[in-house]
């Protein structure tokens, strides 16, 4: 029977929820459970796919192509395995569900509310992923912050749960314990007014997970301990890391998955972390630099920088360096400043490598196919993401092919040389006004011409990548690029529709339709991303 964990947080958003639950997902599936996670995202929103990257962070998408929160990325690197749509909840899926199933007079004449239909709803979905699973644990992340309205039903979720199920529900509150500078010591009192408001909702957190800049020491753990009503031994220190990979490790330092186990009466297992404990050495003996640029738009937030937006390619730029046993780092270039000054283009050469990644709309694209045709014709290492494969035929065309005003029609509708495309599908959709979730979203196969970068990256003729977008590389141009010297190198064989681009005469100009960035895992660095950061290494 499967095990329930909660895991909500207190005090404030952004300090990992998403992470540690993930880490808690590696301790117990290292222990040899069964173990799996979801995520409740507490928005209207359907789904993330909707979002601005800005707003939200980076858009997931998993095999089944539900576009989701950048946290079930985390779930699916710390686990090593693929999530399915199940293991996403947002309000808006909560609230269609039971909308759609009144209209089918499936609650047979009864009213219809709030509490308890909404919460049933909620749990018979954990209850599903669960089941689907086969799960023995499932970690249940509570987006937001406790205290806030959004998240209440989910609070209330998780209480009649272990009314239900007294014996199979713990709960786990993530808090944050700020060392104010001017006063230079660890304050554990936000922490007691987050148990405090958990408390409020009927749930009393077994384990309290304490992030802060430093280790926790005895004193606030004793302090924690009384106010907060928990023993001493349930108050994980969660101290500032270096790399998030190291977590799982010190939370195992503080014996949290044996605790967990203690607390739903279970015999306590020895850890194994082996593969992790690896990891970090390689990664800590590893001294030279790699340098890898990118160049986007969606990081800029008032006066701090946002990388939420690309989490998956920093992490895939990340394992690949690792396993190369280089040091990433990773600098952000704004597309917009190279259309208001070209000279700036020149630091490109500072780097060993530049990706552009996905995006969508024309706010910055000019900058991008600036940068593009920068590193084709000084032999950057170029990699090429989605649109930013979609940006760098635009810049094939109108530079070498000679098609002036090339470009895709979702910025132009009335290019002369419409190089990108929607195909007819797509269309209709756009015309019925049907946006959420209708993109090519997901795995498609993909197959690869021996003898290009591409095959030697991948070393197999045929592979399997994830999708989101709604143009294409229209086929009408494909000869006059081909003939010019560009090389189709993936193709998908169903629609025959291009997959991956290169230029052989080139390092490493190589650019994916499809987002290699999200199958790849720490000890399992994506192909194209490895390829690429080998060649940056040589450069
Ligand atoms: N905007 C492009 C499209 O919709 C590319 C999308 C992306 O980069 N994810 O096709």
């Amino acid at each position: 029977m499967a095990k329930y964990i909660f895991v909500a947080g207190g005090v404030m958003s952004g300090i990992g929820k998403g992470v540690a639950v993930a880490s808690i997902a590696k301790i117990l599936k290292g222990k040899g459970f069964r173990t799996t996670a979801v995520k409740i995202d507490p928005y209207i929103n359907v789904d993330a796919g909707t979002m601005n990257p800005v707003e939200h962070g980076e858009v997931f998408v998993t095999e089944d192509g539900d576009e989701c929160d950048q946290d079930i990325g985390n779930y699916e690197r710390f686990l090593n395995e693929n999530i399915t749509r199940e293991n996403y909840i947002t309000t808006g899926r909560v609230y269609q569900a039971v909308i759609n199933r009144e209209r089918n007079l499936e609650y047979g004449g009864k009213c219809v509310e709030v509490v308890p239909d909404i919460p049933n709803e909620v749990i018979s979905r954990i209850k599903k992923s669960a089941s689907i699973n086969k799960a023995d644990f499932i970690l249940i992340e509570i987006g937001g912050t406790v205290g806030e309205y959004q998240n209440m039903l989910f609070l209330e979720a998780a209480r009649m749960l272990k009314l239900q199920k007294p014996k199979d529900v713990l709960f786990i509150l993530l808090s944050y314990l700020p060392v104010p500078s001017s006063i230079g010591e660890m304050k554990t009192k936000p922490t007691q007014t987050a148990v405090r408001t958990l408390n409020e909702t009927g749930i009393q957190p077994d384990i309290i997970l304490a992030r802060g800049p430093v280790a926790l020491d005895e004193p606030r753990k004793r302090k924690i301990s009384i106010f907060c009503n928990i023993r001493k031994e349930d108050v994980i220190s969660a101290p500032d890391v270096k790399n998030i990979y190291e977590i799982p490790i010190n939370f195992e330092k503080e014996n949290l998955g044996n605790r967990i186990l203690k607390k739903f009466n279970l015999r306590t297992r020895k850890d194994d972390l082996k593969d992790w404990k690896g990891l970090m050495n390689a990664v800590n003996s590893s001294e030279k630099p790699v340098k890898i640029g990118i160049v986007g738009k969606y990081f800029d937030s008032g006066s701090f920088t946002l990388t939420d937006s690309y989490i998956s390619v920093i992490e895939a730029v990340k394992h690949a360096a690792w396993s190369l046993k280089r040091v990433p780092q990773i600098s952000w270039l704004s597309a917009e400043d190279y259309e208001k000054n070209p000279l700036l283009l020149r630091e490109l050469k500072e780097y060993d490598g530049i990706i552009v990644p996905g995006g969508f709309g024309s706010r910055g694209i000019e900058g991008k196919i600036k940068a593009i045709e920068y590193c084709r014709k000084n032999k950057i290492p170029f990699l090429g993401l989605c649109y930013g494969l979609q940006l760098a035929v635009i810049e094939f065309a109108r530079n070498v092919c000679g098609m002036k005003g090339a470009a895709s029609t979702e910025n132009d509708s009335k290019t002369p040389y419409p190089v990108i495309d929607v195909m007819p599908d797509q269309e209709a959709l756009i015309k019925e006004k049907k946006m959420g979730g209708t993109m090519r979203l997901g795995a498609y196969r993909c197959k690869l011409k021996p003898g290009t970068a591409a095959f030697r990256a991948y070393k197999t003729k045929e592979v399997s990548e994830r999708h989101r977008h709604r143009y294409e590389v229209n086929n009408a141009f494909r000869e006059a690029l081909e003939k010019k010297g560009l090389v189709v190198s993936g193709i998908n064989p169903e629609r025959n529709l291009v997959e991956i681009i290169e230029i052989p005469s080139h390092p490493f100009f190589v650019a994916s339709q499809f987002h290699p960035e999200f199958k790849s895992r720490p000890l399992f660095p994506h192909p194209l991303f490895r390829e690429f950061i080998l060649v940056a290494t040589k450069n």
